[in-house]
């Protein structure tokens, strides 16, 4: 039932995610952190529904780490860390912001109010750009800037971005909730310096199939069946292909994927001004009495 997996997904992710939040990652590397958290959510019987995200800073979404990627958390750093499980296909999408740094306290506290007042208006019917008023509303309240440009999104059996955006300012137009849908609401907050958009940067490690369509080269094609019989549509990173090929080879046979249109790559999101983005993120299904917030602190 896919009900009892979005619940059975929704437990796993947020027990992940609140003993990430409590560690300290201090002097941990990236590589470090997103597979032990990675390893978390298979412990608990989940796959992962995409590689955990560890992006520091400026990077607002869209960092995993690259095999024995070196890059290390200081004392400074604000990480967003992302992360999914998904059992059966279906998933539940979660974040947490962690920062040992107290002058952005409030930062990371203004992602957390905006996601639960958002939480607190959800029923069937609530219209996505009521959602978004009420994020931006309660992030400039609190003397923040919201990230116009990155935005929640419905969720579907093997499919994280199923077509319909949660926005995380007011905007025209858009639908309204539907009754026993998922969906994922993730307010990014950066400070007034910033521009309050992100911009792709050059780094890509985040992939997904795009097409199922041969290249003709026999080792691509391959490893296409490979991610697609281990991933279906749902994205992964160069880290999950080094049991199964040396790292050079899974790079260089990704890249004709990539080149072929066969896999899609995921550039990393930079704040436009290059300031700090907070996050905050859960996964929920509305219904007529009001939510399921399915990855809810227990
Ligand atoms: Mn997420
Ligand atoms: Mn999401």
């Amino acid at each position: 039932m896919p009900i009892e997996d979005y619940l059975k997904a929704g437990k796993i992710a947020s027990e992940v995610r609140e003993m990430v939040r409590k560690k300290d990652w201090i002097g941990k590397s990236v590589f470090d952190i997103c597979e032990e958290v990675e390893r978390e959510i298979k412990k608990r019987g989940a796959k992962c529904a995409f590689p955990v995200n560890a992006s520091i800073n400026e990077i607002a979404a869209h960092y995993t780490a690259e095999p024995n990627d070196p890059i290390t958390i200081k004392d400074t750093d604000l990480v967003k860390i992302d992360l999914g499980a998904q059992i059966n296909g279906y998933i539940a999408d979660t974040a947490v912001t962690v920062c040992y740094d107290v002058q952005f306290d409030g930062l990371v506290q203004a992602a957390e109010e905006g996601l639960a007042n958002a939480m607190a208006m959800i029923k069937t019917g609530v219209k996505a750009s009521d959602i978004g008023r009420t994020i931006e509303t309660t992030i400039k309240q609190l003397g923040f800037k919201p990230i116009a440009n990155l935005s929640g999104h419905s969720l579907e059996q093997y499919t994280i971005h199923a077509g319909r955006s949660i926005p995380n300012i007011w905007s025209i137009g858009g639908f309204s909730l539907a009754e026993n849908s998922a969906y994922a609401c993730e307010p990014f907050v950066t400070t007034n310096e910033g521009g309050g958009f992100v911009r792709n940067g050059q780094v890509k490690n985040i992939f997904a199939i795009n097409s199922r369509k041969k290249t003709k080269n026999e080792e691509a094609d391959k490893l296409l069946d490979f991610i697609w019989s281990n991933f279906n549509m749902l994205p992964f990173a160069l880290r999950w292909l080094t049991k199964e090929w040396d790292e050079k080879k899974a790079r260089e046979l990704l890249e004709i994927l990539v080149k072929k249109k066969a896999v899609q790559a995921y550039p990393v999101l930079i704040e436009v001004n290059e300031q700090r983005v907070a996050q905050a993120e859960h996964t929920f299904i509305p219904n007529e009495a009001g939510v399921t917030v399915t990855t809810a602190a227990l």
